[in-house]
């Protein structure tokens, strides 16, 4: 086991794109706390196929101080993947992924750590206000939770990000699903273990901006909901089996109307609402099959998660999420 070889008690994991101005100021915070607690640590950085400087500015943190690792995608993955990949490439006892736009304090890092201590294998960080946001981003967000909650099969914790600590245990398990859809808050959730949580007010963007559209979002949603609930797909036999139940009490009606009174020709309106309305809702749930079976066919082509260019201050590849780990390990520079 990896976390055998080296030793590190923490593992702090960021995932960046395009993060440059926030990089100087994100270590300096990071690493006063880490000082503070006087552990062994390391700070895998994950370079989300940045298109500024970010590469580079991590490479000189590495030189100065090689606890701080780099790996360099081959392009933009997202940063599910970013964070899968900083967690496969973590060797400590515990685990912290971190935003690196110093949304989530790390002064909080201590907290989690003192839980930790308690003897708990996986502590939350949830947030208690989100400052610099939106209201409207703030009411999506809201609904979404809501509706992932009351969908989802494993409760997934409202107003957690992804900054939360992972016990080792956690963490291996974590690496066991290999599916390629992967909303990391979920997978947290669905893993279990002792959970706990501490609270604390989410600050805005220290500079830069946010790369999540509402479309983005959107599909990010409709990932969570789709890797976590049947819900969708399930509900429309229901519909039908409604919708048939009326049309045959309405044809009963039809038939016994017809009977009394005769044969009656107008109908066009009722027989186009019908129409429409029933080829509306078969659109709409061949959508939702599309949805998931789009899903299923990203998984069963079975591509790796992540290709890893180069990284910096790692002894050896940690997973086979690596395509080629004989390239891996020729470009790899200490
Ligand atoms: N990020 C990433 N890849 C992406 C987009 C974002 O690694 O394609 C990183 C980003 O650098 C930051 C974190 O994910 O460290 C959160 O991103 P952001 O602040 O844009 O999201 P928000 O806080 O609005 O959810
Ligand atoms: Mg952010």
């Amino acid at each position: 086991m990896a976390s055998n070889l080296n030793p590190v008690e923490l593992s702090i994991v960021v995932p960046l794109y395009n993060e440059e101005p926030n990089i100087d100021y994100l270590f300096e915070r990071v690493e006063s706390v880490l000082k503070r607690l006087s552990t062994s640590y390391e700070i895998v950085c994950v370079n989300d196929g940045s298109r500024d400087n970010t590469l580079k500015c991590l490479v000189e943190h590495h030189h100065r101080n090689p606890a701080i690792k780099v790996v360099n995608f081959s392009r933009n993955f997202g940063k599910e993947i970013a964070l899968t990949a900083g967690i496969d490439y973590a060797t400590g006892a515990a685990v912290i992924p971190i935003d690196a736009d110093l949304q989530d304090p790390p002064e909080l890092i201590e907290e989690l750590v003192a839980k930790w201590r308690e003897g708990y294998d996986v502590v939350n960080a949830t947030r208690r206000s989100r400052a610099g946001e939106t209201w409207f981003k703030r009411f999506t967000a809201n609904a979404f939770y809501n509706t992932i909650g009351s969908m989802s099969r494993v409760p997934i914790p409202p107003n957690t990000g992804d900054f939360r600590l992972l016990d080792r245990r956690v963490v291996d398990s974590l690496k066991k699903l290999p599916e390629r859809t992967r909303f990391m808050k979920g997978l947290f959730a669905w893993v279990g273990y002792k959970q706990a949580t501490v609270m604390f007010d989410r600050q805005p963007r220290h500079q830069g901006t946010t790369t999540w559209n509402y479309w983005r979002l959107w599909n990010f949603a409709l990932d969570g909901i789709t890797s976590f609930s049947f819900l969708p797909l399930k509900v429309w036999g229901y519909v039908g089996l409604s919708i048939s139940s009326i049309s045959l009490v309405y044809a009963g009606y039809l038939v016994i109307r017809t009977l009394i009174s005769g044969i009656d020709v107008p109908g066009y309106a009722s027989l186009m609402v019908a129409i429409l309305f029933l080829g509306g809702i078969q659109l709409l749930t061949l959508g939702i099959i599309g949805e998931y079976l789009g899903r299923v066919y990203e998984e069963v082509k079975g591509r790796p998660l992540y290709l890893v260019r180069e990284s910096y201050g790692f002894d050896q590849p940690q997973t086979e999420n690596n395509v080629n780990s004989n390239s891996f390990e020729e470009s790899q520079k200490q």
